[in-house]
């Protein structure tokens, strides 16, 4: 069974085109600049090699197109026609409160999708417009939903509920819900392969940290808190996005600095975490390398986005009754052996102690990075999002009459 993973952006169309029997990637690729007369497409072979074209591709119906066209293209294409497309499986980010797992996108299905769009506007009506361009494109091929949202539908009242008056929860679904959920389920479950141990046995903490970060307890196998709220922007320190604040400072900047509140919107959102902090960039390598240069305001940044990553492990920790493992994820997470020493540094207080060597020689790879005798394993472990929702459209697939 071939299938076709598709997380549709506000003006990217990311794609994965996986054989289930070896969950072997065939083909891989973006469209980028959707939207306009000079989108870009880059298709990804087995082998590493790329090719790139430009186009005119004003809408997400007319990228996938392109997408599917060159998977069956005579000369790069890896399948003779579209009829071995057999499912399409799409990350659609918000499933509210009423997607708890993975679904066949029905009629009902899609209405329900549709009425989360007030609470992911920049995201979930893209990914409707890609669902809508499939079932035009592909006409009869099953197609499933795979929520950033359902993994962490386990967590209790306690840890999603805000202390905020009971009818904001009731009448305006405001509660914590949680993102990167696909990449935590992941990578916990990849743990439990490698710790060896019954995943519901498991108390993990998952640390997903790219340009937005956010940490998860897993209790038993299941999401128990996450770091991520009502929106991504609550947590811990990003790329561009503040994480946690005091919520009095946004009246502050309203009505001292006399900001409109789209204005706090995007300097909360676009100009904070690393980013606002260093002056410098919201990429975590160029803040590594000014700080290595002697630049003060990076390694603040640096200073600042470990040290609450430290305070949620802790926490999450305490919350838990302690921890089997933590694992970090995602480019930060995988890459930046100096962050993870940092986060983890005079943790032993939770029965964590980083082997430097094999902390620093773990880059981009899977493998323990904590020491033989340390209680509380670390493991690095690059996620894979799109192998999550192809193995969850396979399984949907394979039960349909
Ligand atoms: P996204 O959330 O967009 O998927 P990624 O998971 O690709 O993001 O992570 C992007 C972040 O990872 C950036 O801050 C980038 O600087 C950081 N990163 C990638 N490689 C490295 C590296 N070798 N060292 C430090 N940081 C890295």
């Amino acid at each position: 069974m071939k299938i076709l993973v598709l997380n549709c952006g506000s003006s990217s169309v990311k794609y994965q085109f996986i054989s289930m029997t070896t969950e072997r990637v065939l083909a891989k690729g973006q469209v980028e600049r959707v939207g306009t007369d000079h989108a870009v497409l880059t298709h990804c072979f087995e082998d590493g090699k790329n090719i790139k074209s430009v186009s005119d591709i004003p809408d997400h119906a007319k990228a996938i197109e392109l997408v599917i066209n060159t998977l069956i293209h005579a000369d790069y294409g890896v399948i003779p026609d579209k009829s071995e497309i057999r499912a399409v499986g799409h990350r659609v980010v918000h499933g509210g409160e009423k997607f708890a797992t993975s679904v066949l996108i029905t009629e009902e299905v899609k209405d329900k999708i549709r009425e989360c769009i007030d609470l992911a506007p920049l995201h979930n009506p893209h990914n409707f417009r890609g669902i809508n361009a499939c079932a035009e494109l592909l006409p009869g091929i099953p197609q499933v939903a795979v929520f950033d949202t359902a993994f962490h539908q386990s967590m209790p009242m306690i840890s999603f509920l805000y202390a905020l008056p009971y009818s904001e929860y009731q009448l305006n679904n405001i509660r914590r819900y949680g993102f990167h959920g696909t990449s935590h389920r992941y990578v916990s479950e990849r743990a439990a392969k490698i710790l060896k141990k019954k995943y519901e046995t498991l108390n993990l903490i998952t640390c997903h940290m790219g340009n937005g970060c956010s940490i998860t307890a897993i209790k038993n196998g299941k999401s128990f808190d996450t770091s991520m709220g009502y929106t991504p922007l609550e947590g811990l320190v990003m790329g561009t996005r503040c994480g946690d604040i005091d919520p009095a400072i946004i009246f502050t900047m309203a009505s001292k600095q006399g900001l409109s509140i789209s204005e706090i919107d995007n300097l909360l959102n676009k100009h904070s975490g690393l980013d606002g902090i260093s002056g410098i960039s919201n990429d975590m390598r160029e803040i590594l390398k000014q700080m290595e240069a002697g630049n003060e305001r990076a390694k603040l940044a640096v200073d600042i986005f470990c040290y609450r990553l430290k305070k949620y492990i802790c926490a999450y920790y305490g919350a838990m009754g302690g921890a089997d493992a933590i694992i970090f994820t995602a480019g930060i997470g995988e890459n930046a052996a100096p962050i993870r020493e940092l986060a983890c540094e005079n943790l032993e207080c939770i029965g964590v102690k980083i082997d430097k060597t094999k902390n620093k020689s773990m880059i981009g790879q899977e493998g323990l990075i904590s020491t033989k005798s340390a209680k509380t394993k670390v493991l690095v472990i690059p996620t894979n999002e799109e192998i999550i929702i192809a193995r969850d459209t396979r399984y949907i697939v394979e039960r349909l009459k």
